[in-house]
């Protein structure tokens, strides 16, 4: 019962906030947490690093010019042929792949995320989803997401949690005036950084044109973002006054962007079309690498294993000693199963780019193919030592140890691996394995005690979840939902004890 108590509050105290005008910039930053776990739950977010790192780094250089962020400002790349693009709360900004697609320079890109660093700065997400909104943090974050990325199951699963009243009330369309000023301090922020400011009005042009073909279902740029008449008329004037500091830019990371985009359209677009796009890169310029290289990672995708290997080899012959190339060729070889080539492909590919984990998972991989347990075993510790979260190089890091008997260690990697993709009964098997063998290690004992405790913390949000659908609201009668959950971990995990 004072555990139902408890969980009870718990609940309460998601329900409290609001009641005044905007939010806070820490209100803001609890629901753009929430909004961002939401997110990445129901939508296709781009995952491949090198792109995913490509944006943010766009995204930071403009920070820069910054005075005083508000908020630690993360930029993703969601996987949807839509011209979109738009700020969550709390910093979180999306850009559609159709709308990078569609781009052709890094100046475009910089000029959609400034306008949108603009809206992020000027507080107006936390202005539009106004006061009022008398639910829970959690709920609002769906509600958000469903406006923004819109999709039937967001909407209904945002009803189902009591909040029809606050989805339909609730408009993130931004007023003109909101629209000037994200412009006026996006386009400063751009200048400053030695983006080209025009490079903005091509790409709104772009979108303006666009606007004709679009769907009906899904909200594009336009719907959040209007007026876009009015601000291709100030930019242009803003742009003539300061002409002589926004263009000395020039060319600078124009291959970095063709590359990224070179990715992107192999990930995101179709490959018939995919195929076109390519071809007829190569056919205006024969000697283009990033047109190989792009018919290799599409050929690649397609399962032609062999088409692709030439692809690329044609990509590198033209652009030698390019990293990401030699990773994409090392990761064919890795396919077809020419483990040897793989290795050696890699490691050309991380010398000039130690940095590249995806490069280092593939080579610790090909380790692992090879026998070389202890080769493997180093290169995936370094992986998961720079990237906590690469849950793959996790399972293959577990499994290497197993094949060289380090059980122990085996089962906590497993065990953190199973932790962050479930079944949670999973992970606390391995974890407890991995408690009572490293019965010689305080340290590691006490960190996996935490790992426990915290798993079944997790269990009682789940609870709470539940207990909030079913009861709408959140009006509570329903203890024993509560204490059936609290009675421990399932009968039927494998909990081995
Ligand atoms: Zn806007």
């Amino acid at each position: 019962m004072m555990i139902a108590l408890f969980l009870w509050q718990g609940l309460g105290a998601s329900v409290a906030f609001a009641a005044r005008g905007s939010l806070t910039t820490s209100e803001e930053r609890d629901l753009g947490e929430k909004f961002i776990t939401y997110v990445k739950k129901r939508f296709d977010l781009v995952e491949d690093p090198s792109i995913v790192n490509y944006v943010n780094g766009v995204g930071q250089r403009i920070l820069d010019h910054c005075a005083s962020p508000p908020f630690d400002f993360q930029f993703y790349v969601v996987q949807e042929d839509v011209y979109n693009a738009f700020a969550g709360p709390g910093g979180h900004i999306f850009i559609y792949s159709g709308l990078l697609v569609a781009m052709e320079s890094e100046d475009e890109l910089a000029g959609i995320l400034a306008h949108e660093i603009g809206h992020v700065v000027g507080r107006h997400i936390s202005e539009q989803i106004e006061q009022s909104k008398k639910i829970g943090l959690a709920t609002l974050a769906g509600v958000v997401a469903g406006v923004f990325l819109g999709g039937s199951a967001t909407a209904t699963s945002a009803i189902t949690t009591g909040s029809i009243a606050a989805g339909q009330s609730l408009s993130l369309k931004y007023s003109r005036e909101h629209e000037v000023e994200a412009d006026q301090l996006g386009i400063r922020y751009l200048t400053d950084a030695g983006y080209d400011g025009e490079a903005l009005i091509k790409v709104l042009e772009k979108i303006r044109q666009k606007q004709w073909f679009g769907s009906k279902e899904v909200p594009s740029y336009l719907s959040t973002h209007p007026a876009v008449e009015a601000r291709l008329m100030y930019l242009d004037t803003w742009i003539q006054v300061h002409k002589e500091s926004t263009q000395e830019n020039a060319k600078a990371g124009l291959s970095e962007f063709q590359k990224t985009r070179t990715k992107l359209i192999a990930l995101c677009v179709d490959s018939p079309t995919a195929h076109h796009m390519f071809d007829a890169v190569l056919r205006k310029d024969p000697n283009n690498a990033l047109g190989y290289y792009g018919k290799g990672l599409v050929l690649y995708e397609e399962g032609k294993k062999d088409a692709a290997m030439e692809a690329l080899k044609q990509a590198l012959a033209l652009m030698p000693l390019d990293s990401d190339i030699l990773r994409s060729l090392g990761e064919v070889y890795f396919a077809m199963g020419d483990y040897t080539k793989a290795i050696n492909t890699l490691k050309n590919a991380l010398a000039f780019d130690f940095e590249d984990v995806q490069g280092r998972f593939l080579l610790g991989r090909a380790y692992m193919e090879t026998e070389k347990l202890e080769a493997a075993r180093r290169t995936l510790a370094e992986v998961i030592q720079d990237a906590p979260d690469y849950l793959q190089a996790r399972y293959h890091l577990g499994e290497t140890f197993g094949r060289l008997g380090d059980l122990p260690e085996a089962h906590y990697h497993l065990g953190l691996y199973y932790k962050k993709k479930g079944p949670r009964e999973t992970a606390v098997f391995h974890l407890r394995r991995a408690m009572k063998l490293f019965s010689e290690n305080e340290a590691r004992q006490e960190e996996i005690r935490r790992l426990l405790k915290g798993l079944s913390d997790g269990e009682n949000k789940k609870v709470q979840r539940q207990l909030r659908s079913i009861s709408g609201q959140g009006a509570s009668r329903r203890t024993p939902v509560i204490k059936n959950s609290q009675s421990g971990f399932p009968a039927s995990s494998p909990t081995g004890s």
